[in-house]
């Protein structure tokens, strides 16, 4: 497949305002994984690029250039970027796909998101300047309280690259609404939107400082990031590995982090559910992104009276799903991100063999493509419960599948987790999927769907998939730190040591 990439931007790092090369002036490739192609670089950003960022951000945030603005002014500004969004929609999803290999359908779909997060965060801007001074109801005449939502000052935010530029924008467009200047470190695999995003933010006239972005690899330019003490908070999304390690670092400095981490969600499938919508949601769970999803249901549990009607169904649809060049619009399942992240995916296809699952459907590169990261959409059944299929992320377009007898064995496999970021409950009885929603351990139920995700509703997990929330009130509570003003209003003296002669 030979797919036109002689529009790919050559970008520096973004900090303080300006353009400026990295420090040690070492640049990354970018392969496209649809051709395995180099098709361009990003600057390989280092502690000491950091080092600069953290200080231009701190050099806004003491000249009040942004915190100072009031939140309705920050929104006009959050709007210019999301117009500029949607007008460059087409250039930045072609781009995306070109960097990690999603089809261009999806890409687009992400860059609504995107435009979307900057005009919900603007709203909540507004709405900030109205919420500051709230009073809070001390139970006493003598003294007045109220509160003011500040933002934190300078923060650290760490991308991963399956939705590059959506992933970065839950970050940003709160952090910014909120009154912080950031410094944005996206993924080393999809950097490319990141560096537009700062583009934008160029071309929309945010002051110098308040959002900077730092490419290059986690150990160079994350891990100096999350261990700056300059920074007031670190929001990172990723593996939960990596999470450990940013988390340890923040706490170095005592500093707040946010955690949003892996996943091994489980979708539940009940007797009396409509198979074929079931199917549909079951291959939208996890073959979407081809299935590099934090919140993907890789996990299936399917009620044994309606299995093999069930899976027949499946296997035919996965089989039909449609891959092929990514950037047409018709494409259903791109590549994976890497060669790194395809041998994970292959490898993990041996061992569900090995561990005896049997597969259904897929389970290899297709033979017609001779160049790309691709996987066809698999299928597992008969998986058992200490299989690693069934106990780790894959993060790639792998379903493991078993049967379940009883509502209780279901919920009960589902949350025997070490992870607990999403789940889902496919039934037509009502008060089932309310208790079934109610039992699962997951930050995020589907009920007779999987994946629907909206900028007003929280994000996050539980257990080893993490924690605070993202998006919604909650993305923006994430980045603010709430001062209690407390006023003595009483014309009484104060009387605690009255006045007495020296004893
Ligand atoms: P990753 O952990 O490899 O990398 C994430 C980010 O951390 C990248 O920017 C990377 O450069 C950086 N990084 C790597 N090492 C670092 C270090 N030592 N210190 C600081 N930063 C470092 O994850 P990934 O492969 O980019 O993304 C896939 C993972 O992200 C999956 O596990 C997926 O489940 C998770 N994810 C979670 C959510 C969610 O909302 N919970 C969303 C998307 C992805």
């Amino acid at each position: 497949m030979a797919l036109p990439a002689d529009d790919i931007p050559t970008r520096q790092l973004y900090i303080g305002g300006r353009w400026v090369p990295p420090a040690r002036g070492g640049r990354l490739p970018c392969v496209c994984p649809i051709t395995e192609q180099v098709i361009g670089s990003i600057p390989a950003g280092t502690a000491e690029d950091v080092e600069a960022a953290v200080a231009a951000a701190q050099a806004a945030v003491a000249a009040r250039s942004w915190s100072g603005k009031s939140g309705a002014q920050r929104a006009g500004y959050l709007r210019a970027i999301a117009d500029k969004l949607k007008e460059k929609k087409a250039a930045l999803a072609r781009l995306e796909t070109l960097d990690m290999g999603k089809p261009v359908a999806e890409s687009e779909w992400d860059m609504d998101d995107v435009a979307g997060c900057f005009e919900y965060y603007a709203g909540l801007a507004e709405q900030l300047d109205g919420r500051q001074g709230e009073g809070v109801d001390l139970g006493t005449e003598d003294f007045r309280c109220r509160l003011r939502r500040e933002p934190l000052g300078v923060v650290g935010l760490i991308s991963p690259w399956n939705y590059p530029m959506l992933m970065a924008a839950w970050k940003v467009a709160p952090a910014l609404a909120a009154g912080n200047c950031a410094i944005l470190k996206p993924s080393e695999l999809a950097s490319m939107t990141a560096l537009e995003l700062a583009a934008i933010a160029d071309e929309v006239g945010l002051p110098a400082g308040v959002l900077n972005v730092v490419t290059g690899a986690g150990p160079d330019a994350g891990a100096p990031l999350s261990a700056h003490p300059g920074c007031a908070k670190i929001a990172f999304t990723g593996s939960t590995a990596t999470g450990q390690r940013v988390y340890a670092a923040a706490a170095g400095n005592l500093r707040p982090a946010s955690m949003e981490l892996g996943g091994k969600s489980a979708l539940i499938v009940f007797e009396d559910a409509d198979v074929e919508k079931a199917v549909e949601w079951a291959c939208f769970g996890v073959f979407w992104t081809v299935g590099q999803i934090c919140s993907s249901t890789s996990r299936l549990l399917v009620h044994e009276t309606i299995a093999p009607r069930f899976f027949a169904h499946l296997k035919k649809r996965a089989e039909g799903i449609k891959m092929g060049d990514p950037l047409a619009p018709d494409c259903r399942l791109g590549t994976l991100v890497s060669e790194g992240q395809y041998n994970k995916v292959l490898s993990y296809i041996e061992v569900g063999k090995a561990e005896g699952a049997t597969l259904l459907t897929g389970g290899r590169r297709p033979p017609r493509f001779n160049k790309g990261y691709w996987v066809e959409p698999t299928v597992f059944t008969d998986v058992q419960p200490h299989m690693r299929i069934w106990k780790e992320e894959i993060f790639g377009p792998v379903l493991s599948a078993r049967t379940f007898r009883t509502e209780e064995e279901a919920v009960a496999a589902a949350n025997a987790s070490e992870f607990g970021l999403a789940a889902g409950v496919i039934s037509a009885d009502p008060e089932r999927c309310r208790r079934v929603s109610e039992a699962l351990e997951a930050g995020i139920v589907w009920v007779n769907c999987s994946q629907p995700c909206f900028v007003q509703a929280p994000w996050g997990g539980v257990k080893a998939s993490g924690f605070g929330r993202e998006l919604g009130a909650f993305g923006l509570e994430n980045f603010l730190s709430v001062k209690q003003i407390t006023e003595y209003v009483s014309e009484a003296k104060w009387d605690w040591f009255p006045e007495r002669p020296p004893s």
